[in-house]
């Protein structure tokens, strides 16, 4: 598989769990805020195969377990499916739970891993409301979005026909996704199926796509809790922040 990385223990990635977290290299899209633009080509980060992640998931789990789970993320994992499903099934067999980090637009090599019973988590980024012209501004895309976007609404039905838990993200950045409007729309295409919705602060400290947006401030703590009550009357449930500086709050 090609590796961009793999943090040891993070207690960010999933709420509550300690996780190894393995970014997959390559991905699809080219989101202006990416902060992983360094993982974007596929011949990007390194070639490994399991028995590399076999030895860091030992290393942190002995001589005293400090895993809980496993984040399967990127780029975007699931341009290597057969990876993703051998490193979940690896995690299983150490007993660790198993969080799928994905763009959502490749539902066909998802459904398999859901089915499988391998995935416990989807964590689902959502970068725009389901139209196809805003979603393909949003994700770097050029031409027609619909199929992204279809691939995305399919992957929210898939979750929900396997009882797998939705954790749906936007990305909140300046002169593209910051307005009341732009998540009130998100909202009301996810309410109802998903789990809890995080709204996280743009953060430009990275390898940030776009100069223009590597030069513009993250929005402030206050501006999130904004759109965050803008999800919320929406009526979707759970609705958090994530800002560097105080980490995740519920908002409701
Ligand atoms: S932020 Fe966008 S471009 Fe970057 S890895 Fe995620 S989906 Fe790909």
């Amino acid at each position: 598989m090609r590796l961009g990385g793999i943090v040891d223990t993070s207690t960010v990635d999933w709420y509550g769990n300690v996780s190894l977290v393995v970014f997959m290299a390559g991905c699809n899209f080219r989101c202006p805020y990416c902060q992983n633009s360094t993982l974007l080509p596929f011949d990007s980060g390194e070639e490994v195969d399991l028995s590399y992640i076999r030895r860091r998931i030992e290393v942190n789990m002995s001589p005293v377990p400090q895993l809980d789970a496993i984040v399967i993320s990127g780029g975007e994992p699931t341009l290597q499916p057969e990876a993703v499903k051998e490193v979940a099934t690896l995690a299983r067999s150490f007993g660790l739970k198993v969080m799928l980090d994905t763009n959502g637009s490749r539902p066909d090599a998802v459904e398999p891993l859901l089915s499988a019973g391998i995935v416990d988590r989807v964590a689902l980024d959502v970068k725009a409301p389901l139209i196809s012209d805003e979603y393909g501004r949003v994700a770097g895309l050029s031409g027609d979005a619909g199929s992204v976007v279809e691939g995305v609404a399919r992957t929210l039905d898939l979750c929900e026909r396997y009882g797998v838990e939705v954790e749906a993200r936007t990305t909140v950045a300046p002169t593209v996704s910051d307005t009341k409007a732009f998540i009130g729309s998100i909202a009301k295409s996810i309410e109802g199926r998903c789990d809890s919705y995080y709204l996280q602060q743009f953060d430009n400290t990275g390898e940030v796509l776009s100069p223009e947006l590597k030069a513009l401030k993250p929005p402030s703590r206050e501006k999130l809790v904004e759109l965050a009550a803008s999800a919320l009357r929406e009526g979707v449930r759970e609705v958090c922040i994530k800002t560097r500086k105080v980490g995740l709050e519920r908002i409701g």
